[in-house]
């Protein structure tokens, strides 16, 4: 049985005083045992939400780090050895936001889950298709390209130790969500894809789905037998919506 996971991805939100408030609410959240949960505030913020969480079983995590893992001259970036140094558990690689806005690259997404690994942090993978894909017919093949392109580098065992996020770019931030059903379908290509090559890196890889997911979407998703839990956006700056969304999972 995999142990389902809710990861809530703050995004470029926050200030020091919301960020207080978010860690109050997340305090008083009553969590369910069987979930592991975490939060991946900016990271300017993460040693408040390590200090203010101490205690509560919500991990903390980061949502992007250098291709380098180690510190040294790299201006602006953050390296996956400090995210570990400063108590994080994940890191978000290769987000939507970061491929289509930043340019990140699947060669540049696989030094980011190897330099995460090579710290000690858990990677969070981040796959999905735009719209125009998903008109066009092609979210399995862009899914498994995305995948593919880590299993090339790293090999499929690199996913004994992370975590997948399947989110189809149409469904972020927009309202919309893929119907169960349809998501599914990918997450079983997705674990079908791994299977062919490690039955067991299949069988345990947790993998999550995210866009658009709030309190009401929470539960029909996370009972579909290949969804082991959410990235959530949005909802994850609420601390009642994200509770109520961990207890659905
Ligand atoms: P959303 O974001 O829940 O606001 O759609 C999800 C994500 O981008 O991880």
């Amino acid at each position: 049985m995999r142990r389902p996971l809710v990861a809530g991805n703050w995004k470029m939100h926050g200030t020091i005083a919301s960020v207080s408030e978010l860690i109050k609410g997340l305090r008083l959240l009553a969590l369910p045992g069987g979930v592991d949960v975490a939060v991946m505030p900016p990271c300017l913020y993460i040693t408040q939400a390590i200090a203010g969480l101490a205690g509560k079983n919500v991990a903390v995590g980061a949502q992007d780090c250098a291709v380098e893992p180690m510190q040294g001259a790299l201006t602006g970036e953050i390296a996956a050895s400090q995210l570990a140094d400063a108590g994080c558990r994940y890191v978000l690689v290769g987000h939507s936001e970061r491929r289509q806005l930043l340019g990140e690259s699947d060669g540049v997404i696989s030094r980011k889950f190897a330099a995460a690994q090579s710290c000690g942090l858990i990677p969070l993978l981040c796959v999905g298709e735009t719209r125009e894909q998903y008109e066009a017919g092609e979210t399995l093949a862009v899914v498994m390209r995305q995948i593919g392109a880590v299993i090339e580098a790293l090999g499929v065992g690199a996913f004994a130790k992370a975590v997948i996020a399947y989110e189809p770019v149409w469904a972020i931030g927009t309202g919309l969500t893929a119907t169960p059903e349809q998501a599914q379908q990918v997450h079983g290509a997705i674990r079908a894809l791994l299977a062919a090559e490690n039955a067991a890196v299949a069988e345990g890889v947790r993998i999550l789905y995210g866009g658009s997911v709030k309190a009401a979407s929470a539960a029909e998703l996370f009972g579909m037998p290949d969804i082991d839990g959410g990235l959530i956006g949005g909802a994850s700056l609420n601390a009642d919506e994200f509770g109520a969304i961990c207890r659905a999972a």
